[in-house]
């Protein structure tokens, strides 16, 4: 695709690197296929090409974003498929984060829509503040059906989302030894939500890592990986919490890898080296902890795992999370692991599709969140699996708000085959149902 950026335009690094990777789309269109939004509606414009398009024209012309751009781009799940699908390399991620960051200094939104964002972006990256907005939505609950009929439907999402039950306490930093000799010692990036909504991710990732010779780091001073402010296009609170995390991280000594099992974070901190390329201080630290960034899936099969009493021929649906498959391109790992532990994994079909869930995009854009739901959980439905298994804990919440088939963190299928205990959600009826292994595949 030809541009036409001036030289004074191009000496922006960010405007140079949108220019790179405009110029590498041919706009072929094989991209729209697979694009969640587009299958949905079929609107040239909420396809990446058609956003592809926007953005260049937002960009070359200088001119602040206006409400059709806004509009389109705030619809774009950032769920990286059209990344996979690309022939030609187009960095969409890279494009659209410039983007919604260009939109973030240059748009007014609405009054109720910069409140919305404010609220998230105050709360949800701080686990206190976000344990308290979670204990108060409990109260709310019982009337989304009302609030929804209201109008007022992105408040409705976020009650539906929030649990039933009273947040839990976010992991505290500490080191968890390992157990036997060590053989290596990684970091954990605890998250921010994760521990509030199911602390069990984190304690199956410690228990399993632990059993297998790993001693875990929680860092002082780590916290969100800046992921749900960058998506928002809140690029300075977002490079806040990247510098933040790598002094945090940096300060530990001897760490193989920093470990993560929120697949949405570890895309970003995957990331992080670009995010700070131009940082006089974090560019090279920063580049270093993307280096060492690795989904607990991804660690583990450079594991040798033994398989404890009970394992399980549960047959397991496996959702790929869109920023595991199409953010950090791992699909094959988490997969193998559970087929080598006993269980029977099933593809889901169409799996290529987001759920919906896209970090804060379930509350921001409740409507097509809720149909790609929808659509998600019939085709899992189908398998009539025994359990559903995700790597993110945005997929596990999304998708378990709309079905009654247990969903877990594949971490807790594979902790309990290795010796953890059974997974919380597993019912009483499917625990029934599990059967001593045969001997696990080497
Ligand atoms: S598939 Fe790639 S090259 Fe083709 S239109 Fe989409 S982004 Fe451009
Ligand atoms: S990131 Fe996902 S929603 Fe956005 S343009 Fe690409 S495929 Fe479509």
């Amino acid at each position: 695709m030809q541009t036409s950026f001036t030289l004074a335009q191009l000496a922006d690094p960010d405007v140079s690197e949108s220019d790179k990777i405009l110029r590498a789309c041919v706009h072929c269109g094989f991209c729209t296929a697979t694009c969640p939004t587009y299958v949905l509606d079929g609107n040239e414009l909420d396809s990446p090409r058609g956003r592809i398009y926007l953005i260049k024209d937002m960009l070359e012309h200088d001119r602040p974003a206006t409400a059709e751009v806004v509009q389109h781009i705030d619809r774009c799940l950032s769920c990286l498929s059209c990344m996979t699908t690309c022939p030609s390399g187009v960095h969409y991620m890279h494009l659209v984060d410039h983007a919604r960051g260009y939109i973030e200094r240059t748009y007014h939104r609405s009054l109720a829509d910069r409140f919305l964002r404010a609220v998230l972006a105050k709360l949800m990256p701080y686990p206190q503040r976000f344990r308290l907005a979670l204990t108060a939505a409990i109260a709310g609950k019982p009337f989304v059906s009302l609030v929804a009929a209201l109008g007022l439907k992105r408040l409705a999402a976020m009650l539906d989302l929030a649990p039933w039950g009273l947040p839990h306490r976010p992991l505290k930093p500490q080191t968890f030894g390992a157990r036997g000799p060590r053989k290596g010692r990684v970091i954990l990036l605890a998250g921010c939500v994760n521990d509030l909504l199911a602390p069990e991710i984190n304690a199956a990732t410690v228990r399993v890592l632990t059993r297998h010779g790993i001693e875990v780091v929680v860092a002082e001073g780590a916290g969100c990986c800046g992921s749900l402010v960058h998506h928002m296009g809140r690029e300075r609170q977002a490079l806040a919490q990247v510098r933040a995390n790598i002094d945090a991280w940096l300060a530990v000594e001897g760490a193989d890898a920093i470990v993560t099992n929120l697949s949405g974070c570890g895309t970003t901190v995957k990331d992080y080296g670009f995010m700070l390329r131009t940082d006089p201080v974090h560019a090279e630290r920063a580049a270093r902890v993307s280096s060492l960034a690795r989904d607990v899936c991804e660690y583990l099969a450079t594991l040798p795992l033994q398989a404890g009493a009970p394992a399980s021929r549960l047959t397991v649906a496996y959702h790929a999370a869109c920023s595991l498959q199409h953010g950090q391109r791992i699909t094959r790992q988490p997969k193998e692991l559970l087929a080598k532990l006993g269980f029977a994994v099933k593809d889901v079909p169409d799996g290529h599709l987001c759920c919906g869930s896209a970090g804060t995009y379930n509350i921001l854009q409740p409507e097509i969140a809720k149909r790609l739901r929808e659509r998600k959980v019939g085709t899992i439905e189908r398998l009539r699996p025994d359990v559903i298994a995700a790597g993110n804990i945005g997929c596990i919440t999304q998708i378990a708000a709309g079905t009654e088939f247990p969903v877990v963190h594949t971490v807790e299928l594979i902790d309990w085959a290795t010796g953890g205990p059974t997974p919380r959600r597993l019912s009483a009826d499917r625990r029934d149902a599990v059967m001593r292994p045969s001997a696990p595949a080497e």
